[in-house]
C-alpha cells in the first residue's frame, strides 16, 4: 500500500501491465480471464484494435476544443445514441456520477417549472448512483453515506420492486414529487432484478402523475444485459437515461439523455462540462457502437449470458453456501448465505480468474461482451472451484 494515494480502495496485490479480449496480464506474464471488464466498462474487450485506432487517429488529429466550438464527433454520438434508445436530445460528461447529476439537475428544473418549489425525486433502497454529494443522497447505505451530510429534502425512499410502498409514498407526497430515478437492474447491491412488469408499472405511475422516469443505466446499458439498454426488454421508453461505463470501453465519458419535456428543459447556462463530450471520448463511444452492432454482441451477450447462468446453476446445485444465482444477459450475480473471505483472491490466484464481490456475499460476473462459449466453461469451472477450496467468513 502506498501512502501518497488517499485511503479510498482496498486493491488486490494485483497489477496488469497488458490487456487483449477477454484476457489481462499480469506483471509477472501471467494470463487471467476477465470476468469483471472493469466493472462493466470494457465491453467489447480490452484494447479493441479498433478502439485503439480510433483513439491514436483521434490524438492524432485533434483530442480537446472546449464546449465553444461544434464537435462533429459529440453530435454523432448523440444522433446515434438517440436513434438507438428512441431518446431525443444526449449532454454529454465524464462520468457516471456526473451523469447523474444531470439527470438530478432536469429533475429539479422540471419541477420547477411546474411551481414545485421543493421537488421531491424517488428512489430505491440499495440503490448506487455515485459518489457526488448530489448522488450520494440519491444512494442508500452506510458505505456510500457514512459521514457525509446528504442533501435535506431532496429524496423519499421506497424499497426496490415494491408498487404498494409507490403508491403509498404517491399519497403523503404526491404534490412535491417529480421523478423517479431507478436502476433497472441493482448491480452495486448485488444484481438485484425487480420483479417482472415492474418498470412497465413506473412508467404508467410517472405518466398518470406527470413525473419523469429517469432510468440509471450506467452499469445495465450498452449491450450489458443483452440488448442495448435493459428497458429494452420490457418495451418502455424512460424520459431520462444515464450512461457512462461500457460506452467508452476505458475512455472516460457520460451521457444523460432525455425526450419529450425533459428534452427542452435546459438552455443555454443551466448546465455544462468542460471535457465533456469531447472529439476523442465521442469517436471512442461511436467506435464502441460500431463494434458491439459490426460483431453482433448483443447477441452474443445474450447467447453466453444464458449459457453462464444455467451452467452456473448446475454446477453451484450442490453447493450449500449459494443462495441464489440470477442474471440478466451478461450481468450475473451469485448470491452467497455466508461471506467468502479472499474469494477473488483465490479465484485469482489459483484459477487465473477475475471475479468481482459485491455487498460483501454477492460475486458479480461482468464478462467483455465477446466471451465466448470455452471461457463460459472456465468461469464456470473457476467460480466452482475458488468457492469449493476458500474458506468461510
Ligand atoms: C458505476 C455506477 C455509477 C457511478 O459511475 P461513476 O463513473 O463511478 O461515477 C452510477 N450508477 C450506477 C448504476 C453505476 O453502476
Amino acid at each position: 500500500m502506498t501512502v501518497a494515494l488517499m485511503n479510498t480502495y482496498q486493491p488486490l496485490a494485483l497489477s496488469f501491465t497488458k490487456g487483449l479480449g477477454t484476457r489481462l496480464w499480469d506483471q509477472a506474464g501471467r494470463e487471467y480471464l476477465d470476468a469483471v471488464a472493469g466493472v462493466a466498462v470494457t465491453n467489447v474487450g480490452h484494447s479493441h484494435p479498433r478502439i485503439v485506432s480510433a483513439i491514436s487517429e483521434q490524438a492524432g488529429l485533434l483530442l480537446h476544443t472546449s464546449n465553444l466550438y461544434s464537435i462533429d464527433w459529440q453530435q454523432q454520438l448523440a444522433k446515434r445514441l438517440t436513434a438507438l434508445s428512441g431518446m431525443q436530445r444526449a449532454f454529454f460528461n465524464n462520468s457516471g456520477a456526473e451523469a447523474n447529476e444531470t439527470a438530478l439537475k432536469l429533475a429539479r428544473l422540471y419541477g420547477w417549472r411546474k411551481g414545485i418549489e421543493q421537488p421531491l425525486v424517488v428512489v430505491m433502497a440499495n440503490a448506487f448512483h455515485g459518489r457526488t454529494l448530489g448522488t450520494l443522497s440519491a444512494s442508500d447505505g452506510p458505505a456510500v453515506r457514512l459521514g457525509f451530510n446528504e442533501l435535506p429534502g431532496d429524496f423519499v425512499k421506497v424499497p426496490f420492486g415494491d408498487l404498494a410502498a409507490l403508491e403509498q409514498v404517491q399519497r403523503k407526497h404526491g404534490a412535491r414529487i417529480v421523478a423517479i430515478l431507478v436502476e433497472p437492474i441493482q448491480g452495486e447491491s448485488g444484481v438485484q432484478i425487480a420483479p417482472p412488469g415492474y418498470l412497465k408499472a413506473l412508467r404508467e405511475l410517472c405518466n398518470r402523475h406527470g413525473w419523469l422516469l429517469m432510468l440509471d443505466e450506467i452499469q445495465t446499458g450498452i449491450g450489458r444485459t443483452g440488448r442495448w439498454f435493459a428497458f429494452q426488454h420490457e418495451g418502455i421508453v424512460p424520459d431520462v437515461m444515464t450512461l457512462a461505463k461500457g460506452l467508452g470501453n476505458g475512455v472516460p465519458i457520460g451521457a444523460c439523455l432525455a425526450r419529450g419535456h425533459a428534452a427542452d428543459l435546459f438552455t443555454p447556462g443551466s448546465h455544462g462540462s468542460t471535457f465533456g463530450g469531447n472529439p476523442l471520448a465521442c469517436r471512442v463511444g461511436c467506435t464502441v457502437l460500431d463494434i458491439i452492432e459490426e460483431q453482433g454482441l448483443l447477441e452474443n451477450a445474450r447467447v453466453q449470458g444464458e449459457r453462464l447462468l444455467e451452467r452456473l446453476r448446475a454446477e453451484l446445485a450442490d453447493n450449500p453456501n449459494v443462495l441464489a444465482t440470477r442474471g440478466q444477459g451478461l450481468m450475473i450475480g451469485v448470491e452467497l448465505k455466508q461471506p467468502v473471505r479472499d474469494l477473488t483472491l483465490i479465484a485469482a490466484r489459483d484459477h487465473g480468474l477475475l471475479i468481482n464481490v459485491t455487498r460483501g456475499k454477492t460475486i458479480r460476473l461482468l464478462p467483455p461482451l465477446t466471451i465466448d462459449e470455452r471461457e463460459v466453461g472456465m468461469i464456470v469451472r473457476g467460480v466452482g472451484r475458488a468457492l469449493s477450496s476458500a474458506p468461510s467468513v
